[in-house]
């Protein structure tokens, strides 16, 4: 038996079991319903031996230090930094929308002009999250505003999201600000990079450890009456582990088409959105980010929908209102022997660093008590 029983083989689970074996030396348990571990970060390598992200692009990126030497212990890596590039206007050009996205969209002077007062006004280097430049009283600036909102935003955010910008949580749109410098990198964060044999490679490594053991293909409610433990620690659905009694929470999936073609390069940068055409939203080139050796390529583009797995919480007032009712529930069983993390149990937006850092975090503060 198990002391220690962690629901969930991603990046929540992952890390918290390896705290338990490494630094408690217990033994830990991990239930996945896949029959993989590494959660959305999964990868594996196709027949031309090239890393594909099953799960979508994962592109790692930290400003915590603890985070990024955390991960270190078990991985080395590939410095990789995020650049992106938009298909707008019949150009191909830089995301998130920079000075030089405005000098390649707007005739010079008229983006002379705007450069200047975007400039006079935040600040050279500031990052505007496009629901707050809308908001501006300056006509002209009003009025770039309404194009980037146009040419950027607005399509994406119906395909990603079924929804307009303004209806999903703004921290969303903000993670793509718009950024008044000449960095046409998609992060700034500090540390940037991609796990040198992959992310799956990264999570074997975390979870080597004799005292975990991993059962996968396992669904945690057909075994839950079966379990004994002394604690719990529940990465899963939040609405699933109350059984729905509040409600089902709303995600949004995605069904990428890989495809292979016998040509080294496909397109310029690993990233490239479509705001605007076609029904995909972007599509990646993966051996972009591992600097692979190939004659072939492998791409993949997104078609983000309703049915398949949980890739996005869809962060609404009517979602954010069930999640406050599961979370009281949470609340109240605190005190007991279960805890709720990660981005499913906490219905959160969270980065990959995020999970990582709110995993450590929790072990840190509950493991006088464990
Ligand atoms: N977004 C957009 N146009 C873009 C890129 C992003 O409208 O070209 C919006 C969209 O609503 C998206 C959000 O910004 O869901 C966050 O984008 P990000 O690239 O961070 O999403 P992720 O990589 O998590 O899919």
């Amino acid at each position: 038996m198990a002391k220690y029983i962690i629901i969930g083989a991603g990046l929540s689970g992952s890390v918290i079991a390896e705290r338990i074996a490494n630094v408690l030396k217990e033994k830990v348990l991990i239930i996945e319903k896949r029959n993989h571990i590494g959660g959305n970060c999964y990868d594996y390598k196709d027949k031309n031996n090239i890393l594909v992200h099953k799960y979508g692009p994962h592109i790692f990126h930290t400003d915590y230090k603890e985070v990024w030497d955390y991960l270190s212990q078990f991985t080395d890596w590939i410095y990789y930094q995020h650049r992106v590039l938009g298909y707008i206007d019949g150009k191909y050009v830089p995301i998130p929308f920079n000075l030089d996205t405005l000098y390649q969209l707007l005739p010079k002077n008229l983006a002379r002009g705007l450069e200047k007062k975007l400039i006079d006004k935040y600040g050279y280097n500031k990052k505007i999250p496009i629901l707050e430049l809308k908001k501006v009283k300056d006509k002209d600036l009003c009025f770039l505003a309404k194009i980037i909102y146009d040419k950027v935003f607005f399509n994406y955010s119906k395909k990603q999201w079924g929804l307009k910008p303004e209806e999903i949580e703004p921290l969303v749109t903000a993670r793509v600000p718009v950024l008044l410098s000449h960095d046409d990198r998609y992060f700034q964060d500090r540390y940037q990079a991609i796990p040198k044999e992959g992310y799956t490679k990264l999570f074997e490594k975390i979870l080597q450890n004799k005292n975990i053991e991993i059962r996968l293909g396992t669904d945690f409610k057909d075994v839950k009456n079966k379990l004994k433990y002394k604690k719990i620690f529940y990465t899963g659905p939040i609405d699933m582990f109350f059984d729905y009694k509040f409600g089902k929470l709303d995600y949004r999936s995605v069904n990428i088409d890989f495809q292979t073609y016998h040509m080294k390069s496909y397109q310029e940068t690993a990233v490239i959105n479509y705001p605007n055409n076609y029904d995909y939203t972007r599509i990646t080139e993966f051996k972009k980010f591992a600097l692979t050796e190939s004659n072939y390529t492998t791409i993949g583009k997104e078609y983000p929908g309703n049915d398949g797995f949980m890739a996005w919480p869809i962060l609404n007032e009517k979602n954010k209102k069930i999640f406050n009712k599961y979370w009281q529930e949470v609340e109240k069983i605190k005190k007991g022997n279960i805890f709720f993390i990660g981005r499913l149990a906490e219905y959160k937006y969270y980065d990959m660093d995020d999970a990582i850092a709110t995993s450590l975090k929790l072990f840190h503060s509950v493991r006088d008590e464990l």
